[in-house]
């Protein structure tokens, strides 16, 4: 969907923050007839659809016996949020002016005013601050286990997660799929993670807890070699690996709000116990921005219907709800919610005209016979990121009307491939012309770089 900023008249709701908390509220205003603008969030507060993008599978959220992956949980409600006419702003929210009404809200694209607005803008992955993390900063250091797990110079290595949440040992778990040991590092005598998770983490036989113990030091040459570490009764020692992964809490995204909103002394918008009304009328807030104690996926969305019918009702008494009239009542269904397990092509199936295609086997094609530029996505199956990344290039690609071809490579199939081509994380995307290497990127980038460096070569 277009951004949607041309717009003068107020919107009758702002919602900011694309996770489950945004969307759920999304999805309530929307059939509420409110016609919502979301803005997704791009370069702060994490990556689009928020946490659950980083997460594997999430078998606690109501309505999917066997788990479900947080990145198709989270493209799910994005498409049921679409389907009711919420309109997508894919920005960032850097200020907002609560001195007048309409409130006004300046993002990166420019400025929207709003009649109400929920805030939904969750919280952020914390970095550890060792010394070197910089310079080893995803050349062995990283925030995302599930991202950047599969990439091959982690492949039968010693790894490292620090922490002792349900995200540490859901890390140090799944990375004993890759990894030949894992080490989990805490800084206490005890895990604080759910009971189940700590009987999984120990009862693992790939995974040594080293209680009591702090990184103080990354060290290596060009990739990560080892951590130097205090244990607080033993003192200094070393551990040999090639990936350190963190996993040790989280900061509310309030920061954009200059303290115009009351706060708690965490940082965590200060609203009235089990209610969404925050020190502002007409401002809203829910999901883990307001939440340091429960912080699941099924609050925040629970906490993001709250806040829409609380706006709902607060836009009726004002008698400031536009409310639309659908042509039909019943929207269109979106049967494809998530496109992310398309087949690989082979030799009966491969086109050399088509836009997307999938696997070694195209690209091996597109890169010896192709006279377009192919922009290549290294992705891996559980990398939320990817999930963002992959319908904007897509759209990247029609806007240009197929002048480059694109290919997805999945890391975790075409380990070889990842190797040849130097990934160390996804998502990872690559453009060639004619067999050389145009221009790399790493991570989410918006689409007007991609198009850029394209027609620069075409
Ligand atoms: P938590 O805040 O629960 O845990 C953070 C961990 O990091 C703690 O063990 C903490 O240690 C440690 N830590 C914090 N700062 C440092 C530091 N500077 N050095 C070393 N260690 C540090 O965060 P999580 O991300 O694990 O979980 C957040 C929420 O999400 C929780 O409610 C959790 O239950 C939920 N979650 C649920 C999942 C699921 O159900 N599948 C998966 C992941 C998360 P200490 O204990 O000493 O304070």
């Amino acid at each position: 969907m277009e951004n949607k900023l041309k717009n003068s008249n107020p919107e009758n709701v702002v919602i900011i923050g694309s996770g489950p908390a945004g969307y759920t509220a999304a999805i309530y205003a929307a059939r509420a007839n409110l016609q919502p603008l979301l803005v997704t969030g791009f370069n702060s507060g994490g990556i689009p659809g928020g946490q659950l993008m980083t997460t594997t599978f999430v078998e606690n959220y109501p309505g999917f016996p066997d788990g479900v992956l947080g990145p198709e949980l989270m493209d799910l409600m994005k498409a049921q949020a679409e389907r009711w006419g919420t309109n997508l702003c894919e920005s960032d929210v850097v200020s907002i002016n609560t001195d007048s009404h309409p409130f006004e809200l300046k993002t990166l694209e420019g400025t929207i005013k709003a009649n109400s607005i929920i805030i939904a803008t969750g919280a952020s992955a914390n970095r550890l601050g060792v010394i070197n993390e910089d310079k080893f900063w995803s050349k062995g250091i990283s925030a995302c286990a599930i991202c950047d797990g599969a990439t091959p110079q982690f492949r039968d290595e010693e790894l490292a997660v620090v922490g002792g949440g349900d995200s540490a040992c859901e890390e140090a778990a799944y990375l004993t799929k890759y990894g030949s040991k894992v080490h989990l590092i805490v800084r206490s005598e005890k895990l604080r993670a759910s009971a189940a998770m700590v009987d999984r983490v120990k009862a693992n036989p790939k995974i040594e807890i080293h209680w009591n113990t702090k990184v103080d030091k990354a060290d290596g040459s060009e990739w990560l070699e080892k951590i130097e570490t205090i244990h607080s009764q033993e003192g200094k020692g070393e551990i040999n690996i090639k990936g350190l992964f963190y996993a040790i809490g989280h900061t509310p995204n309030t920061k954009f709000l200059d303290n115009k909103i009351d706060l708690d002394h965490k940082g965590y918008i200060d609203c009235k116990s089990g209610r969404p009304e925050t020190s502002i009328e007409g401002i809203f807030a829910a999901g883990d921005v307001v939440d340091s104690e429960w912080r699941q996926g099924v609050t925040a969305a629970g906490t993001g219907c709250m806040a829409a019918l609380a706006t709902e009702r607060w836009l009726a008494e004002k008698n400031l709800a536009k409310t639309i009239v659908r042509e039909t009542p019943e929207p269109e269904k979106k049967l494809n919610s998530s496109d992310f397990n398309e087949e690989e092509v082979n030799a009966d199936t491969f086109n050399s005209n088509s836009e997307w295609q999938k696997g070694s086997y195209a690209l091996r094609k597109l890169y010896h016979e192709s006279k377009k530029p192919i922009l290549v996505i290294f992705s891996s199956p559980s990398c939320g990121p990817c999930h963002v990344l992959k319908p904007q290039l897509k759209r990247v690609i029609k806007e240009l009307n197929g002048a480059v071809l694109g290919v997805e490579i999945d890391i975790d199939k075409d380990q070889d491939i990842a190797k040849q081509a130097g990934i160390n994380g996804t998502p990872t995307v690559q453009l060639f012309k004619e067999k050389l290497l145009k221009k790399q990127w790493q991570g989410v980038k918006q689409r007007s770089e991609f198009k850029e460096a394209i027609k620069n070569i075409i």
